[in-house]
C-alpha cells in the first residue's frame, strides 16, 4: 500500500512566481549599493573636477585677459593657474580619501577583533539591526546566522558601519582622477583663449564655457539624481558671474598698472 503524499506547495508565493532572476541581483537601471553607487561617485567626482577646472582656469584667463592682450601672458597665466589647480585638487584628494580609508580600515579592525573575541554577542548585535530594519526577531536571527556563515566581517561592515571592505577608495587612484578631471576641465577655456585672435577670444570663450558647465552641471545632477535643469542653471550662471567678476577685476587693474 502507497501513501500519496500531497505536493509540497508554498503558502506565501503565487505558484509561478519567476525567481530564476534573483540571483542576478537588482535591476541594471535601478540605484543601489555597491558597485553602481561607486561608479556613479567617481563619475560625479569627475564631473566635479571638471567643473572646477572650467570655472577656476576661465576666471584667471578672462582676469588676466581684461588686463592684456598678449597672448603669451594670459597662457602663461593660465598654464600656471592649471598646474596649480589641478595639484591642488589631487593633493586635497589625496588627503581626504587618506582619512576616510585610515578610519575605514580601523573600523574593519575593531570589527574583525569583536567578530573573533565575542561571536555571540556580534550575532546579536547583527540580528538587532535587522530587528530594526522591521524584521521580525526569528528571521532576523536567521538571516544574521547564514549572513555570518557566508561572510561575517561584510555583514557587519555593510549594515553596522555601510562600509564595503572589498571596495575601499585608493588614495592615489582618488587624486589621480581628480587631477586629470581637473586638467581636462581647464585645457577648455585655456585652448579657446590662446588659439583666437584678440577680438574673438574672449566671447569664444564665455560661448564654450556656458556650453560646457551646462554639460557639467547636467552630468553632476544625472548621477546625482536630482533634477537637471536648475543644475544647470546654477552651474552656468556661477561661471558666468566668475567671468564676469574676475574680467571686470583684471580689466580695472590693468588700466591703472
Ligand atoms: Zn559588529
Amino acid at each position: 500500500m502507497t501513501t500519496e503524499v500531497p505536493p509540497e506547495t508554498d503558502p506565501g508565493l503565487p505558484d509561478d512566481l519567476d525567481v530564476s532572476g534573483l540571483a542576478a541581483g537588482p535591476h541594471e537601471d535601478e540605484p543601489h549599493a555597491g558597485g553602481l553607487n561607486n561608479r556613479l561617485n567617481w563619475l560625479r567626482a569627475g564631473v566635479l573636477g571638471a567643473n572646477d577646472g572650467i570655472v577656476s582656469t576661465a576666471g584667471i584667463v578672462m582676469g588676466v585677459a581684461g588686463a592684456t592682450s598678449d597672448r603669451g601672458t594670459i597662457l602663461v597665466a593660465g598654464v600656471a593657474g592649471l598646474v596649480a589647480g589641478a595639484l591642488s585638487m589631487a593633493a586635497g584628494e589625496y588627503v581626504s580619501v587618506s582619512t576616510q580609508k585610515d578610519s575605514e580600515l580601523a573600523l574593519l579592525e575593531e570589527e574583525r577583533r569583536e567578530l573573533r573575541d565575542e561571536p555571540e554577542a556580534e550575532l546579536e548585535e547583527l540580528a538587532g539591526l535587522y530587528v530594526g530594519k522591521g524584521l521580525s526577531e526569528d528571521l532576523a536571527l536567521e538571516v544574521a546566522r547564514q549572513l555570518t556563515d557566508h561572510d561575517a566581517l561584510g555583514a557587519h561592515a555593510e549594515t553596522e558601519l555601510g562600509i564595503d571592505p572589498d571596495d575601499i577608495t585608493s588614495p592615489w587612484n582618488a587624486a589621480l582622477a581628480s587631477m586629470l578631471a581637473f586638467t581636462l576641465g581647464a585645457l577648455l577655456p585655456l585652448l579657446t583663449i590662446t588659439l583666437f585672435g584678440p577680438t574673438l577670444r574672449l566671447w569664444v570663450t564665455v560661448v564654450s564655457v556656458t556650453v560646457a558647465l551646462a554639460l557639467t552641471g547636467w552630468g553632476s545632477a544625472k548621477f546625482g539624481y536630482g533634477p537637471s535643469r536648475r543644475a544647470v542653471v546654477r552651474n552656468v550662471v556661477g561661471g558666468l558671474f566668475a567671468m564676469a567678476v574676475t574680467y571686470a577685476i583684471g580689466s580695472a587693474l590693468g588700466t591703472q598698472v
